[in-house]
């Protein structure tokens, strides 16, 4: 792809590094796992302290899916009054299973209105490891807040209930794990040339516009159609049936702290009828997560905070699909700096709690504005 790399930002892209990636796949298990024995001590301290979650679930490393659907069905197993793992409909290209996460507190009786319903996707790009371990986080935090009787949490999950899907595209984020560090599409078969379609460019808004390829070899390929993809299809299942209660809308990435506030399919900068109530919000989300660990997030539209537009975005898709409600794209750690480096995806182990955290304290800051607490 010819792109200046100063465009390179978060979820983008370049095909042309193919050594280095086999590098960094080559290389990579072997530094984590010299990390591990380094430091293990103090990230599980780490973990435990400013977690105080249960055994189940171990923060302080990146697990592979099927490690993390196991530590989800145990937990499921011992707190199956507070948590569903369901399926989505799709399998994708490789059949894999899609597991979302259901949280809810307090049944709803006969006779009360629905509850108002909060969707995060994360993991829809293979490479942004940060996405799926801090969800992850989350759904430990909720239910142990609950068990405790945090008051924001238990208002939380009484007063609306959560929907995460920890990794969108499974296919992708094993690649990841297994053959390359940074695939960041899913893994069907386009041509006997090239695999994958960028799933966070597959959504019907403005589909096939800016910021995408029409090679396939490249990494933001939309596909040939919006929704062509098992991937995609499951958020669109799942928004389309919570349409009627969907509150808020939370596609999670990396990297460059930033929260985007659609749309970002063109730099004109259109704005949605609820663009300033979603700004606001989206920096009162910043300024909780800067609270916790002084990490500074900026809020605004993909081409003013990233540099470039995209097209065919979950979070627009979604603002589109559900007018009125909360739509935004977060991009976690590390910072940008204006070049983009495949580096800043590998977010070291001993991140993945305090970036949770801040994270974790921005969904409680937008529950707080959408009065879920
Ligand atoms: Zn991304």
């Amino acid at each position: 792809m010819v792109r200046p790399l100063v465009y390179l930002c978060v979820c983008l892209v370049v095909s042309t590094t193919v050594l280095h990636k086999t590098a960094v796949a080559l290389s990579y298990e072997g530094v984590t796992d010299a990390l591990i024995k380094r430091v293990t001590g103090q990230r599980e301290k780490l973990a435990v302290i400013s977690t105080d979650h249960n055994d189940v679930m171990n923060h302080s490393k990146y697990h592979n899916y099927t490690e993390m659907m196991e530590m989800l069905r145990t937990v499921e197993r011992r707190n199956p009054d507070l948590m569903t793992l369901r399926e989505l409909p799709n399998r994708t290209y490789e059949e894999r299973a899609v597991k979302m996460v259901e949280l809810h507190g307090n049944s709803s009786q006969a006779g009360d209105p629905p509850k108002p319903a909060v969707v995060i996707e994360a993991g829809i790009h293979a490479r942004e490891w940060i996405s799926p371990a801090v969800n992850l986080w989350v759904v430990d935090a909720l239910i142990q807040g609950y068990r405790k009787g945090d008051p924001n949490i238990t208002a939380m999950l009484d007063n609306s209930d959560w929907y995460i899907i920890p990794v969108t595209n499974p296919d992708g984020y094993e690649f990841s794990h297994k053959e390359d560090r940074m695939w960041r599409k899913n893994r069907r078969d386009i041509r006997w040339y090239c695999k994958g379609v960028d799933l966070n460019r597959n959504f019907d808004v403005e589909f096939s516009t800016t910021d995408v390829s029409n090679r396939c070899w490249e990494e933001i390929y939309p596909g040939d159609q919006p929704f062509s993809e098992p991937e995609s299809f499951n958020v669109k299942y799942l928004v389309e049936n919570l349409q009627h209660r969907l509150v808020a809308y939370v596609s999670v990435h990396s990297y460059s702290q930033v929260i985007l506030i659609p749309w970002g399919y063109s730099t004109d900068l259109p704005k949605p009828p609820n663009f300033n109530e979603t700004l606001r919000i989206g920096r009162e989300m910043a300024s909780a997560m800067e609270v916790r660990h002084g990490k500074v997030y900026r809020t605004g539209q993909a081409p003013d905070v990233l540099g470039y537009a995209s097209s065919g975005t979950s979070e627009d898709w979604v603002m589109k699909a559900v007018p009125g409600i909360f739509a935004v794209g977060i991009e976690l750690r590390p910072a940008a700096f204006g070049n983009f480096t495949f580096e800043a995806f590998e977010l070291e182990e001993e991140q993945i709690v305090p970036t949770a955290e801040e994270y974790f304290d921005g969904l409680v800051a937008m529950a707080k504005e959408l009065q879920l607490i």
